[in-house]
């Protein structure tokens, strides 16, 4: 199994940022995410990124890219009763790798997946740039709800929406 030269945990988007400018600048052929053939590569460990933050009045969450889907479930149910996040059900599951691929679970029949109900997203693209929606336009926003993780920048986190809410969804 190869192993990384360096695992990075940072703690504020602005180490996110320089990581990715650092791996830009010293990777041959930008291949230091993943590696096959023995060249070093770096991991990117979010786990201290993990903070959520619920909204009730706009009824709309931020959990960023290191939240687990249990951390974002817990935070959901301490804010409130009657609000939910529509998403699997292992709640160790990183909810960044698991939303870019859909995210299914238990209320996803009515309310459709996690993907379904994701309204914002930060991401830090390969310039280092941090994009919200707006920002990173509809055609990336799409792609990073189902096209799977790791392929288009970093998501520093994710806005979503209460799934009783799907309804007044947005039109892109
Ligand atoms: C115990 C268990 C239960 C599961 N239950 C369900 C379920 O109920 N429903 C369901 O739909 N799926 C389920 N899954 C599948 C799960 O959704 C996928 O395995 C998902 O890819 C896990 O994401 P992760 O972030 O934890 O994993 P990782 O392996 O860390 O990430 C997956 C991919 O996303 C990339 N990635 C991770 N974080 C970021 C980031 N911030 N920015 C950019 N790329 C990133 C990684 O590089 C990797 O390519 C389950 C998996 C497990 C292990």
């Amino acid at each position: 199994m190869p192993k990384p030269t360096v695992i990075t945990l940072p703690n504020r988007k602005e180490e996110l940022v320089s990581t990715i400018l650092c791996c830009r600048q010293k990777s041959y052929e930008g291949t230091s995410y993943v590696s096959f053939d023995g060249s070093p590569f770096v991991i990117i460990d979010l786990m201290t990124l993990d903070d959520v933050s619920v909204d009730l009045d706009s009824e709309t969450a931020w959990a960023q890219g290191g939240a687990t889907i249990g951390q974002t479930y817990y935070a959901i149910a301490k804010a409130s009763d009657v609000h939910a996040f529509s998403t699997g059900s292992g709640p160790t599951v990183g909810s960044r790798g698991h939303i870019s691929g859909g995210g299914f679970g238990l209320l996803s029949r009515k309310f459709g997946p996690a993907a379904d109900i994701v309204v914002d997203a930060l991401l830090i693209d390969a310039d280092g740039r941090l994009l919200d929606l707006k920002a990173m336009g509809g055609d990336v926003f799409w792609a990073i709800r189902g096209g799977g993780g790791g392929n288009w920048g970093i998501i520093y986190a994710w806005k979503i929406q209460s799934a009783q809410n799907r309804n007044n969804f947005y039109d892109l």
